[in-house]
């Protein structure tokens, strides 16, 4: 559908908007995507989600807490937000106290409460590397470091695409943007969430600014697990069946946490190992595949330019209001 026709039906599209439809029956739905507001290269990413990001900070932590940063090596500036600062001179004779995720940030605490995150974007890979290991293409930041016992190691911001980002915080927490975790969240604020929107369910669980830290992958099998069709509007989810979804959120991101991440394509942790929750999707990535559970195929649609993937028959469609005429 064009933008002149949505206009038509007396829908108000901005150019930056993109747009996608899903027809189910006689309806016809549609999706505004707006830009994610701040930063820019933060916006929503399906890859790496939480249990990847979360086990990139267990790998990471370890070793990292406790090291000073002895070098900064800046290979691509305008990775760096905000544009223009001198990381180096902030980094410099530092020593990291404390290495945390929140949503999908991993952030740096420094021993003069200054902040850094990084956000892994699509692609990004953050590993520990011996000192001076060879710096693969796309690596755009190298921070050299010297641990409590007085070991040097390096770590290696690598990300091909681009959607990463290194961000000097200074003194913000970094949590601009951010919902609740999704790990503590309370049954009962998870439902006051899903009341505040009537946009379909899978979109309101990508949305960080609603719950943070959920991507493609672990709504579609959180949806899965708790038996609700993606395009059940939020607020028709009764109390019930909500907190059997904040259930199945808890469950599928513990799951994976345990299983080390799913790792589709270019997912690594801290050591360079890969995850294993791959194989035990239920329907993300399996469309066409027999349900687990009743044999039926599972089916994908594209909601919000994102792939969604379910179970017709485990899933059942809202009962969806027809306009009448
Ligand atoms: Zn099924």
């Amino acid at each position: 559908m064009t933008g002149l026709a949505l206009a038509r039906a007396g829908v108000s599209v901005s150019p930056d908007d993109s747009i996608s439809c899903i027809s189910m029956g006689q309806v016809l739905y549609l999706q505004l995507v707006q830009p994610y507001p701040f930063p820019e290269g933060l916006r929503n990413t399906s890859m790496p989600e939480l249990p990847e990001v979360q086990t990139v900070v267990s790998t990471l932590s370890p070793r990292t807490t406790g090291a000073t940063i002895v070098g900064v090596d800046i290979l691509r500036s305008d990775y760096v937000l905000p544009p223009g600062t001198n990381v180096r001179e902030k980094l410099l004779k530092h020593r990291v106290v404390s290495v945390h995720r929140r949503g999908k940030r991993i952030i740096f605490q420094l021993d003069n409460e200054k902040r850094f995150l990084i956000h892994l974007g699509m692609t990004g890979r953050l590993t520990m590397e011996c000192p001076g290991a060879a710096r693969l293409l796309h690596t755009h930041v190298v921070l050299s470091l010297r641990d409590s016992s007085g070991n040097a190691f390096e770590l290696h911001l690598r990300d091909p695409r681009r959607f990463g980002r290194f961000v000097w915080l200074e003194d913000d927490p970094g949590e601009s943007g951010l919902g609740p975790e999704p790990l503590t969240i309370t049954p009962n604020e998870f439902c006051r969430v899903l009341a505040s929107s009537r946009r379909p369910i899978k979109s309101l669980l990508l949305d960080q600014e609603k719950i943070a830290g959920l991507g493609n992958i672990y709504a579609d099998e959180a949806l899965y697990l708790a038996q609700i069709h993606p395009l059940t509007p939020s607020d028709q989810i009764d109390a019930e069946s909500g907190k059997a979804l904040c259930r199945a959120v808890k469950q599928v991101l513990k799951q994976a946490i345990k299983h080390r991440g799913s790792t589709l394509r270019d997912y690594v942790d801290a050591q360079g190992e890969k995850g294993g929750f791959q194989l035990l999707h239920n329907v993300y990535d399996r469309a066409g595949e027999p349900c687990r559970r009743c044999g039926t195929e599972i089916a994908r649609i594209v909601l919000g330019g994102r792939s969604t993937c379910f179970c017709p028959a485990c899933q059942a469609a809202p009962e969806l209001a027809v306009p009448k005429n």
